[in-house]
């Protein structure tokens, strides 16, 4: 006999966690029974038009009858094998297109489970690297403050120290290096002065240093920030003249979500290391990839141990990569630059107003990311219901509301986004 509750709302607020909650006294959780589209449905038979594309991720919308599709043919045929000793074709039609859509010099892909996975594989590859290339000193990652990396040991050390609570694990986190957060903005001047603290910590450390890491362009949970890409390319330089390899996250940024496929396309330089998540699989499973280039791939199956120390349960996952090729096959045959282009206007025009609002401290948007900070953080409590009585989903946090649309959003349904943040921020927000 099932000892299933009846109300499983109430079951979930005892015994569930959600991201970053509280087991004494949760913040409540909106049941959702159904998604299509760009519509969350709830239970209660409301409909939210979503603003957060599952935090980056669904950039098809939901339900999308084609990765439907992909998820059904492969489900037919096995949803997973171990990839140690054996292959498939869903990883290998993955991985080609992975290397065709990246820059040519990254021809080498590890996947795993999740973008926090993703970045402490490139983590070791860094160190492994340089250990298997005879430089067992260099195992020190160079990083910005305000970035945002995942929740793992590795990722966190590299995420911002204040905004991510580093004095819980002190001891435990490897203490990494920090630059100042960059401060010229994406679409204005360029300031030599801006690079300055990351190239003389390079200049003092370079020697115990492995990499740099970095969200490029767009710093996302560590503040929605955009930066000038000379910052990316003074990086990259930086990186080439004082023998670091260069790590890019794009977890969040990559399959176009900046107005580019990838973020780093704005400034035309490749890492030796990507590192791809989130809108991988169109929002539909869990997957990521760390691709490498050629010479990191090598110089670490070099020599002792000679082989990568990484292996996870449900590497290359059929089901996730099936789906995830639909996805890029999806992305690249529509028009996907355009729907981002016309979501950024739609964006700058339907925020444009909260620019006045003197609770507003900025305004700004990048490709389908909009952006109003606040001068205050925001009472998640009491703001979070407002959007969901306006009909939307949003999920702000601290200062910052933002919104990422499926790009299959249509004005119509962007308008009403955007004028239900500019209500809730003027009505609500102190
Ligand atoms: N890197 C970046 C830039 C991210 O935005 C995120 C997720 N917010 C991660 C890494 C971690 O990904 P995941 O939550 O899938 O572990």
């Amino acid at each position: 006999m099932s000892t299933f509750p009846q109300d499983w709302v109430s079951f979930d607020r005892q015994h569930l966690w959600h991201p970053y909650s509280s087991m004494i006294d949760p913040l409540p959780v909106f049941p959702v029974v159904s998604a299509s589209g760009v519509r969350l449905k709830l239970e209660d038979g409301r409909e939210l038009i979503d603003g957060m594309a599952s935090w980056w991720s669904a950039i098809h919308g939901y339900n999308h009858p084609q990765l439907n599709a992909a998820l059904h043919q492969q489900i037919e045929k096995m949803s997973h094998v171990m990839f140690g000793g054996l292959t498939h074709p869903a990883a290998a039609e993955l991985g080609r297109r992975l290397v065709e859509l990246t820059p040519d010099s990254l021809q080498h892909v590890f996947y795993s489970d999740s973008g926090s996975v993703a970045v402490e594989v490139a983590m070791k590859m860094a160190i492994q690297f340089w250990y298997s290339s005879g430089r067992p000193e260099k195992q020190r990652l160079l990083t910005l403050r305000n970035g945002y990396h995942g929740d793992t040991f590795g990722a966190m050390s590299v995420c911002d120290p204040d905004t991510g609570m580093h004095q819980i694990w002190s001891g435990l986190l490897q203490p990494q290096l920090f630059a100042d957060a960059p401060q010229c903005r994406f679409g204005d001047d360029w300031n030599p002065q801006d690079i300055t603290r990351l190239r003389l910590l390079v200049e003092e450390q370079h020697q115990v240093l492995a990499a740099v890491i970095l969200e490029p362009i767009v710093q996302g949970a560590g503040g929605m920030r955009f930066y000038h890409p000379q910052y990316l390319r003074e990086v990259r330089a930086l990186c080439d003249q004082y023998d670091l390899l260069l790590i890019a996250d794009e977890i969040a940024t990559g399959f176009g979500r900046s107005g580019k496929l990838f973020a780093c396309e704005h400034a035309g330089i490749a890492p030796d290391i990507l590192c791809l998540g989130k809108a991988l699989t169109g929002g539909t499973m869990t997957l990521a990839a760390t691709l490498a280039t050629s010479s990191v791939a090598q110089g670490l199956s070099q020599g002792e141990p000679g082989v990568f120390m990484h292996g996870p349960t449900f590497m290359g996952n059929p089901l996730a990569c099936a789906v995830a090729t639909a996805s890029i096959d999806l992305l690249l045959e529509s028009d996907w630059q355009g729907r981002v282009g016309q979501i950024a206007s739609g964006l700058e025009a339907g925020l444009a107003p909260c620019r006045d609002l003197p609770q507003v401290a900025d305004v700004r948007v990048l490709g389908a990311i909009g952006v109003v900070e606040l001068k205050e953080p925001v009472d998640m409590a009491q703001i979070q219901p407002k959007f969901v009585e306006q009909g939307v989903w949003v999920r702000p946090f601290g200062k910052l509301v933002y919104v990422m649309p499926p790009y299959v959003m249509n004005e119509q349904d962007l308008v009403r986004l955007t004028g239900a943040i500019c209500r809730v921020v003027e009505q609500h927000c102190a």
